[in-house]
């Protein structure tokens, strides 16, 4: 939308119903000079026109503003609190972590760097007919790096949709890079997009 268009639709917003004229006045132009404005965000179905009363907002969003949404907002802006474990910590820990932050998916680290990702599926993989969970490292039953699907914060939620469905996994870690001395890369955990987190973003655009 276009500067003078998204003026029209804060003013419709806050005063509908409210007729062209109105709308004129608020934005010191003619009527003449809005037509072309109004009939564009009439058509595209977000003002609604009603003769004798005015333009008022239909609450839809027209689906470009959707896909430019999903292709333009940056990860860095959706990114939530990753859930970080340490390699050593025991399958059992894990699991009590996983209720008690209501999250499906753990991350795991060592020294301070992504080493593997552990779902409730591996959890549930292992477990079956075990009772020595709480002696078992959760690095036996993660994916481990470099198999780890990843995401920066410039990447576009579009991207991170794409990598979910393409690799068939519910929740993509967010790291940083950090090359130390010994060339090898290392990736620091900055945060999770996670399937449920994507879902609330677009509800919360769509409730905007
Ligand atoms: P769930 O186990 O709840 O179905 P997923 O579908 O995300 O969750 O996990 C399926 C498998 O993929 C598990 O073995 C898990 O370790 C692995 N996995 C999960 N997330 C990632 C990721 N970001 N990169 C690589 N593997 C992953």
């Amino acid at each position: 939308m276009s500067v003078r268009q998204n003026q029209i639709v804060e003013i419709v917003k806050s005063e509908q119903p409210i007729t062209s004229e109105q709308v004129a006045e608020r934005l010191n132009l003619t009527r003449a000079a809005l037509r072309a404005d109004l009939s564009i965000l009439t058509m595209t179905g977000i003002l609604e026109a009603r003769p004798n009363v005015g333009y008022s907002m239909t609450g839809r969003m027209p689906t470009n503003m959707i896909a430019d949404f999903i292709n333009n907002i940056l990860v860095k802006d959706i990114k939530t609190r990753p859930v970080v474990v340490n390699v050593d910590t025991s399958v059992y820990d894990c699991v009590v972590n996983l209720f008690l932050e209501d999250v499906g998916t753990i991350f795991v680290q060592s020294g301070g760097y992504l080493a593997g990702v552990v779902s409730r599926k591996d959890f549930l993989k292992y477990a079956i007919g075990r009772t020595d969970l709480d002696r078992i490292p959760v690095s036996m039953v993660m994916t481990r790096m470099p198999n780890i699907v990843t995401l920066e914060d410039n990447e576009t939620l579009a991207r991170a949709i794409a990598k979910m469905v393409e690799h068939q996994v519910d929740c993509i870690p967010v790291i940083g890079r950090d090359a130390p001395g010994d060339g090898r890369e290392r990736f620091k955990i900055t945060g999770r997009i996670s399937k449920t987190g994507i879902i609330t973003v677009i509800h919360e655009m769509l409730e905007d």
